[in-house]
């Protein structure tokens, strides 16, 4: 008979506040590294690369906060318990923390997407001031190609940037926006969630010098499983020299 006592049970109580405490600051520093961004077109690509990673490191980290304390709760509560009692708690422990894990790590998988995109839009689409303090007007696509070089357009064509241009209509003021989409998933038009990933790239016609390239883009939807292929345009070699791609 082994009676593995109280310290276990403790040791077990500290290392769950350790792993909530972690989660805790895991989510704090990714928040806060996303507020002190500067302008908002980096706080989108931040957003859009980080904010699913940073959730689903703080939902590890909870699911192994939550085994822990459970273990010193179920232990806690069988008293003095043999050795074997305590594997079939740590059993027990395991199956619904991974459960809880599981949830989690489901949800940000098949629901998140749909929160992220709200948030991305908002941080993208929200109201802006001009150095004179007047709210400014976002452009339309076919407003906006006024202002925008060939190069600008180029990006946007070949779905490398998204760019917003907004107008100050008392002072003229213009601020340009510029939002990376090379690797960002894009809208799915079964589920209409941005889950709709790239998977491979098929070459139709090289890019020249001077000429744009065909590609065939095949598309996978994380969420409802859709395939699609797209047609997409690669820049020529010199635009790409020029945008300083290559
Ligand atoms: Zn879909």
């Amino acid at each position: 008979m082994i009676d593995l006592g109280d310290s276990w049970i403790d040791l077990s109580e500290n290392i769950s506040f350790t792993f909530f405490i972690l989660a805790i600051i895991n989510l704090l520093v990714y928040f806060i590294q996303l507020m002190i961004k500067g302008n908002r077109s980096a706080k989108y690509s931040f957003a859009a690369h980080s904010e699913v990673k940073a959730l689903s490191r703080g939902s590890k980290l909870i699911s192994l906060a939550i085994f822990f304390l459970l273990f010193a709760m179920i232990a806690n509560a069988f008293g003095r318990a043999q050795f074997y009692e305590f594997i079939f708690v740590g059993f027990i422990s395991f199956m619904i923390s991974f459960m809880i894990g599981y949830g989690f790590s489901t949800y940000l998988q098949y629901y998140y997407p749909f929160i992220l995109e709200k948030r991305l839009r908002n941080i993208r689409f929200k109201r802006l001031k001009s150095t004179s303090g007047n709210s400014m007007r976002l452009m339309n696509e076919l407003e906006e190609d006024e202002f925008l070089t060939n190069e600008m357009i180029a990006l946007e064509d070949a779905s490398e940037a998204d760019f917003d241009v907004w107008i100050d209509e008392v002072t003229g003021e213009k601020v340009i926006q510029k939002y990376d989409m090379s690797e960002k998933a894009l809208i799915c038009h079964r589920c209409n969630f941005r889950t709709l990933k790239e998977r491979n790239e098929k070459v139709i016609l090289e890019a020249t010098e001077h000429e744009n390239g065909k590609v065939e883009k095949s598309y996978n939807c994380t969420y409802c499983n859709l395939k699609e292929v797209r047609e997409g345009s690669t820049l020529s070699l010199s635009k790409k020299r020029e945008l300083a791609l290559l």
